[in-house]
């Protein structure tokens, strides 16, 4: 079989090898963490365990991390845990957010109980300070979505100053980390968030398992037993959880060479697609200082591509996203690039490259080639 070009770790990253052997024992192993026998102890303390070693990672307290289901639902239960527990009835968005943070929010304003108001952007997708101080001025003690990397275009927040801005004015700020996890950037002691969101399978763990930092206890959105300190009902991932605290680990560990690797091979695509493609036209923050190493996004005119350049480039063994890959399924035009003023017709044609670990400056190459042969053909 021809060898799978991946290119699309903003999805989903493969699972570290060592991750897995790490989980294997945790999967085998009989029992239910809430079990007070010997089998139910033990895998009781390795969560403990997973959980401490996250939070001395992230400067946190491990009582402040729990364990849900990825990143869609730690974003839910911040966004919705906040709103009940604490009575927000505003809250501020980052229109470029994961649909996981907007249909949330969207959903609680259907339902009347908060009224919520989109922080202007800029054209490449970076939230407009005076803006947002004018809403929190007018709106205090609301509740703040902005994310930290995009995950369509990976355009950087200015997230230090969204917190103390946040702060200033009384209000909760929820980041969601999800795409920087793996960069091992995060730090909490010296930045007053007081939610991220985060999902093990963006950094070389398991998917089905995320955590959910927040600062003080909130109402939890999932009841039933008494597990997490009833904050998140139902047994535990345990396998997932450990191997989640060990890929966590191994990316705080190799945190700047891996960055600066993903900066090579970003600077590489750009320059390719500049002199193979001097038509490309990108979207979002191109920058080293103001986006994710491991993401570009950008589009060809009409005259030379038609939409379908994922699935000629599938075609050709090249894996690739159009839009997130949560939002592929459902046929529209990617809400972060209209909020960025790009026409939906132009978005429809959007290509997102990611890359990661594994990835090598030939593979760039051989998607290249690809996407020539597939931009070749009539449109
Ligand atoms: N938030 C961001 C920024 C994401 O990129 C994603 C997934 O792509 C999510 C949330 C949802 O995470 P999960 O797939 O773990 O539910």
């Amino acid at each position: 079989m021809e060898k799978l070009i991946y290119l699309d770790y903003a999805a989903s990253t493969p699972l570290d090898p060592e991750v897995e052997a790490q989980m294997l024992p945790y999967l085998r192993r009989v029992g239910n963490p809430s079990s007070i026998h010997t089998a139910g102890r033990h895998l009781k303390a390795a969560i403990e365990e997973a959980r401490t070693t996250i939070a001395e990672l992230l400067g946190a307290e491990p009582g402040q991390i729990i364990f849900p289901s990825g990143g869609t639902e730690a974003d839910n239960q911040a966004i919705r845990g906040a709103v009940a527990t604490w009575s927000i009835s505003h809250i501020l968005f980052n229109p470029t957010e994961h649909h996981a943070v907007l249909h949330t929010i969207e959903s609680l304003s259907r339902a009347g109980k908060v009224q919520a108001h989109p922080i202007a952007v800029d054209a490449q997708g970076r939230i407009e300070l005076t803006h947002l101080e004018e809403l929190l001025r007018k709106y205090p003690r609301s509740l703040v979505a902005v994310m930290y990397a995009n995950n369509e275009v990976g355009t950087l927040q200015p997230v230090e100053t969204i917190a103390e801005l946040t702060q200033r004015y009384e209000g909760l700020y929820l980041c969601d980390t999800v795409q920087v996890m793996g960069l091992g950037w995060v730090y909490l002691r010296d930045w007053p968030v007081d939610f991220i969101a985060a999902s093990a399978h963006k950094f070389y763990g398991p998917r089905g398992v995320g955590f959910l930092y927040r600062r003080r206890p909130i109402e939890s959105l999932i009841t039933g037993g008494a597990q997490e300190r009833e904050q998140r009902a139902g047994t535990e991932n345990v396998a997932g959880i450990v191997g989640m605290a060990y890929a966590l680990q191994k990316a705080y560990l190799r945190s700047s060479s891996y960055g600066r690797r993903l900066w090579e091979l970003k600077t590489y695509l750009i320059e390719r697609l500049r002199q193979d493609f001097p038509f490309v036209i990108f979207h979002g923050d191109i920058s080293l200082e103001g986006s994710h190493p491991g993401i570009l996004n950008f589009r060809f005119p009409s005259s030379i591509a038609d939409d379908m350049l994922v699935l000629h480039l599938d075609l050709a063994h090249v894996c690739v996203s159009g839009t997130s890959a949560c939002a592929s399924g459902s046929g529209h035009p990617s809400h972060v690039l209209q909020a960025i003023g790009i026409p939906a017709e132009e978005a429809k044609r959007a290509l997102r490259f990611s890359w990661g670990a594994e990835t090598q400056m030939s593979d760039i190459d051989t998607a290249l080639s690809a996407l020539k042969s597939a931009i070749a053909l009539p449109t």
